[in-house]
């Protein structure tokens, strides 16, 4: 599976050594595409035994569902094991410090670190003081590397290129870390990516985000033609103020159902990263239909949690 790099100079060199994954506008095109081409080779055999004798920390500060479960499966089908630790069953709770929790669970013989944080470059700062790799699971509004990672992949799997789709990518773009994640990598691999919701949740200035990049307010512009629909969630959690007026205005100008569907191509693929909000910024009929490939991204995620774990604490992957 290749995504086509639309510049292969740009990172095209083969991949150094990855330390860490904090984030996908760091990496280079020849690192992402092996990321995607090790998910590729797990997903026709895995290594069980790789992480073997491995212990890695699941530290989420945040909430999460398939993003922790998935890590935790992808560490143990390498055979790892995996200490899990949440805000609400921790001493993270009572205000210890992010560097004081980290140095405390470092003495558990740790041999790398899943970390999701509220807020942006959390997991840099824990990278700059550990010595094994920091995988960032979300960080406030700046990247979820994996999260772009495997949509690329259940991209690739269905259309077998990135370079020249047409992706529009819609709803809360100022509040999304999906979306930034996916801005880095898609334009690098050359989309045509249009972005779309209301002007409070998508300032004009996404549009020299990187190239390939465009910013729409209007649904239908951004779904015709689309090859790819990305549907994101109002990240309330993230909003101190009224974004826009009520929800059953969201809902009539930017809601993905299946009558605007119509717009994009008859072969486009629907993708949310979940949780999604049935009724809102996708209709349960979209969610469900058979352009949807909101249940595969969920197993691909696993195949690339397996890869980044695979490449940063087994650093014993022979590249394709
Ligand atoms: N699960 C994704 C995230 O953690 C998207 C979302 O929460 O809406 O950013």
């Amino acid at each position: 599976m290749e995504a086509q790099a639309a510049s292969p100079s740009e990172g095209g060199a083969s991949p150094r050594a990855l330390p860490h994954l904090l984030g996908i506008e760091p990496l280079g095109i020849a690192e992402i595409q092996a990321l995607l081409d090790t998910a590729a080779a797990f997903h026709r055999h895995a290594p069980e035994k790789l992480l073997a004798g491995c212990r890695i920390l699941l530290l989420f500060y945040e909430a999460s569902t398939r993003t922790r479960t998935s890590f935790e499966v992808a560490a143990r089908r390498l055979g790892a094991e995996t200490v899990s630790i949440t805000a609400a069953s921790s001493s993270i709770e009572k205000g210890e410090s992010l560097l004081d929790t980290v140095y405390t669970l470092r003495a558990m013989a740790i041999d790398g670190i899943v970390m999701r944080h509220a807020d942006s470059g959390a997991p840099a700062l824990v990278a700059r003081h550990v010595d094994v790799p920091v995988v960032n699971a979300g960080d406030g509004m700046h990247e979820h590397p994996t999260q772009a990672l495997l949509d690329a992949f259940t991209i690739l799997r269905h259309k077998g290129r990135i370079a020249g789709l047409k992706v529009a990518i819609i709803g809360d773009i100022l509040h999304s870390r999906v979306a930034r994640s996916n801005l880095w990598l898609l334009s690098r691999f050359g989309a045509d990516v249009r972005l779309c919701g209301p002007p409070s949740l998508l300032p004009r200035a996404f549009a020299s985000f990187a190239p390939g990049v465009s910013v729409t307010y209007r649904l239908e512009e951004a779904l015709e033609g689309a090859d790819v629909v990305m549907v994101l969630r109002i990240q309330m959690e993230r909003m101190r103020e009224a974004f826009f007026p009520s929800e059953a205005e969201y809902v009539q100008l930017y809601s993905v159902t299946a009558d605007r569907l119509r717009q994009a191509r008859p072969d486009a693929i629907v993708m949310h990263p979940g949780p999604m909000i049935r009724g809102v910024e996708i209709g349960a009929e979209v969610a469900d239909s058979p352009q949807s490939v909101i249940r595969e991204q969920v197993e691909n995620g696993v195949l690339i949690r397996m890869a980044v774990l695979a490449r940063l604490v087994g650093g014993r992957i022979a590249w394709p």
